[in-house]
């Protein structure tokens, strides 16, 4: 076992892994920058390197002050959260040829599935359904009307490179596509500094479901059942939870086995996430997460598996711990993500919280790393904690949200706490009647 890990990250993440470590009896390493001295999990860790300035690509993204923070304290493995560096294989493989461990999957399949062209070809290779599209990336000398016109409009027009639903334009017809086209390349180019596009069929309706997978690399694999994350604004998720309230346990294990046996083949290492948009009862995989997800409370509420703590251990080279029938799905779990925005209009609200009150009780978990006092720093995402709740059923599950959406109380900034006491009072959201598009029309609705 590792007996000191550094954590590449900050916020909430920086505290979930730090929480594992101690438990695993693992010293830990907290890096930060200069906007981030009094962080929670600055203050938590057993030490502690600040690493540069405020902006992310001169601290936390700063690969040779990272490599001499783990040389000064001598961590033999570094963990990198999700975001940041935890999708760069480069960051994987410096670390490895100086002999610290990196806890993920290896460089190669980093590499793989950061290429969404080169993920969803491996994907398909893998016996997983993909959306149909061109096959491949649609290059500028390519006939892309012919291309579409085979696909079907609508068409989406998505960057390889993509992330965070940037370089993604839809086609509805023809005269759509020069233009979807040129913008979806130039943001492609900008954001990633990588213009490769494909295109594949727009589907009008679906849920966002994806499977949560464990491997150990040596080609055990096991799923950890699926998350729904349809409610969505501009791609982000706001609200996840599990299970799906459009699956049942046959279609979950039917579609859990095939990525399971996916993952099998592949050897995959670590934790993973293979997401899907589900339509008229098909999966469509659309991507795969090489890391973990902020979502991930989810799953470890409704299996009670800590998937930190798996992560540690497999990538001290461990065996899996859990065979499938190992897993046991209980109840339903919940997940708000509280960002500090304005609720209605989403603009950031960084500054100091003058009054901080989480809820608790039972089936209560809130991951967050903010405190009374607290000054919010406004270099980085907004996400401010998230708040899980656990109950034996989904009308359980609901009806203790609401309970701590009440107690809640985050002064001195804005928070988007009364956006998700709004949807408790909506019937769709009641009846888990939801699909990738219903965040945003009810938004405009309240307009
Ligand atoms: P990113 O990595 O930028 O988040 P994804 O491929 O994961 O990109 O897609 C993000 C979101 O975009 C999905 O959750 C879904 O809402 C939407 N989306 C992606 N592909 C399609 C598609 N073929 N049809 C309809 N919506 C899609």
């Amino acid at each position: 076992m590792f007996s000191k890990i550094l954590i590449a990250n900050r916020g909430e993440i920086a505290l979930r892994v730090l929480r594992a470590c101690k438990e695993l009896g693992i010293q830990t390493v907290a890096v930060h920058s200069t906007a981030d001295a009094d962080a929670m999990h600055v203050r938590l860790a057993d030490e502690s390197v600040c690493v540069g300035p405020p902006q992310a690509r001169d601290s936390y993204l700063n690969i040779p002050q990272l490599l001499a923070a783990c040389e000064i304290t001598g961590a033999d493995a570094v963990h990198p959260g999700y975001g940041f560096l935890s999708e760069n294989a480069r960051f994987a493989e410096i670390l490895e040829a100086h002999g610290v461990t990196f806890i993920g999957p290896t460089a190669e399949h980093i590499r793989i599935m950061g290429d969404k062209i080169e993920a969803k070809l491996t994907a398909e290779k893998l016996g997983i359904p993909v959306v149909p599209g061109s096959n491949g990336a649609v290059k500028p000398t390519d006939d892309a009307h012919a291309i579409a016109r085979e696909i079907g409009y609508p068409v989406l027009v998505k960057a390889a490179a993509g992330g965070g639903g940037r370089g993604m334009k839809v086609a509805r017809s023809e005269a759509e596509l020069d233009t979807a086209l040129s913008t979806a390349r130039a943001e492609a180019k900008a954001a990633f500094g990588d213009d490769a596009l494909y295109m594949e069929k727009y589907l009008s309706k679906p849920r966002h479901i994806e499977i949560q997978v464990l491997g150990d690399g040596q080609g055990n694999a096991i799923h950890l059942g699926e998350r729904d994350c349809s409610l969505q604004r501009r791609h982000q998720k706001v609200w996840e939870e599990a299970p799906s309230p459009a699956l049942n346990v046959a279609q979950r294990s039917k579609i859990g086995e095939v990525v399971a046996e996916a993952m099998r083949k592949l050897k995959y290492r670590g934790a993973g996430t293979v997401e899907f948009l589900y339509e008229d009862g098909k999966f469509y995989f659309i991507e795969m997460n090489t890391r973990l997800q902020v979502e991930h409370p989810v799953t470890e509420m409704v299996t009670g598996i800590d998937l930190v703590n798996e992560q540690i251990r497999i990538a001290a080279g461990a065996t899996l711990s859990i065979k499938q029938s190992d897993v046991v799905f209980e109840g339903h779990a919940i997940e708000c993500r509280i960002n500090a925005e304005n609720p209605r209009n989403f603009t950031p609200s960084p500054g100091t919280i003058t009054y901080y009150h989480p809820p608790g009780g039972l089936g209560v978990r809130v991951d967050s790393g903010v405190y009374q006092g607290y000054r919010i720093p406004p270099y980085y995402d907004s996400l401010i904690g998230k708040l899980i709740v656990h109950g034996r059923n989904r009308v359980e599950c609901m009806m203790r949200l609401r309970r701590c959406l009440d107690e809640f109380v985050v002064d001195g900034i804005q928070s988007t706490i009364p956006l998700f006491r709004d949807l408790l009072a909506s019937q769709d959201i009641a009846n888990g009647m939801y699909d990738i598009h219903w965040l945003e029309k009810y938004l405009d609705s309240k307009e």
